[in-house]
């Protein structure tokens, strides 16, 4: 019994534009306080720590990572659930005409495979509708709300017009997953695994040490320099809008700008990129073989 329908291995090295040797990809999910909201739906919400930890997100933390890229001319890509958007309406214009990418990320933060399709659908369309009412844009790319992600829903997203998806993790650059681009993700460059800390029974341990994150996150981007990937730095609005997380950012940049062959984009353009250049015919994985059923045969 096999245990993926189409278990290639051999795939040539990714071809980066102008002949640069990775890509790098700044990339903030403005969650503020979507995901406590979704989990606590129906429930009367008297505690304040962990709402108005997150809701430090839209109030500074976001300004403060658009003043840091700004500093540097980054244009980042930003993932936001159509309930921050439609709760701070001021947020996505602030966002284009700072010259960022807008994207989705739910409408409630909802996780994909938990709900009905259906469901799943209609905040989608509810949040595509939100986006182009606030802004205009149509035809936008879309990140999963904790990067879960269904065969199902990846063609939902194709049916609604969506450019691109940022979930998954198959390649350590953009493939094709069906029609769907998919510009891949990384935990290991996710700051919430660090830094994610409200004092809840789900919290693990203290914060990291940011002087260790930041030499972590070196060594994947010096990895993925010597890959040829894509290096994908996720942060949040809540989490790294704030002081020993901006001084970790701003040293990381100025680790990355010291090589002139990394190609600095947002996922939009990144997601443009595959599917128009050789790269688009070499990295398909088919639709149907990424959903596996599997029995062991003792
Ligand atoms: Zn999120």
């Amino acid at each position: 019994m096999k245990m993926h329908d189409h278990p290639d291995i051999n795939y040539p090295a990714y071809e980066w534009p102008e002949g640069k040797r990775c890509a790098v990809v700044f990339s903030l999910d403005l969650d503020a306080e979507s995901p406590f909201l979704w989990a606590s739906r129906g429930q009367d919400i008297r505690h304040l720590g962990e709402i108005e930890q997150r809701r430090f997100g839209p109030r500074q933390g976001l300004a403060n990572v658009v003043r840091l890229f700004g500093e540097y001319g980054i244009q980042g890509s930003f993932y936001v659930p159509g309930v921050v958007a439609e709760t701070y309406p001021q947020l996505l214009p602030f966002l284009l005409e700072h010259g960022h990418e807008i994207a989705h990320h739910g409408y409630y933060h909802e996780r994909i495979e938990a709900i009905p399709p259906a469901q799943a659908r209609d905040y989608l369309l509810k949040a595509q509708a939100l986006f182009k009412a606030q802004t205009g844009r149509t035809g936008l790319g879309h990140r999963a709300p904790s990067w879960e992600m269904t065969a199902d829903f990846l063609q939902v997203l194709e049916q609604s017009g969506v450019s691109y998806d940022s979930s998954l993790m198959g390649f350590d650059h953009p493939y094709h997953v069906g029609n769907m681009v998919e510009v891949p993700v990384q935990w290991t460059s996710d700051d919430a695994l660090y830094f994610r800390y409200t004092n809840s029974t789900r919290d693990k341990t203290h914060p990291a040490n940011p002087v260790a994150v930041l030499e972590s996150w070196i060594e994947e981007f010096e990895g993925v320099r010597e890959t040829g990937g894509l290096f994908m730095v996720t942060i949040h609005d809540w989490i790294s809008g704030r002081g020993q997380r901006l001084r970790l950012l701003r040293k990381l940049i100025e680790h990355v700008r010291r090589d002139p062959q990394v190609w600095w984009a947002r996922a939009d353009e990144v997601a443009a990129w595959h599917a128009a250049s050789a790269n688009a015919g070499r990295f398909r994985v088919p639709a149907h073989a990424i959903q596996t059923h599997f029995e062991s045969q003792d």
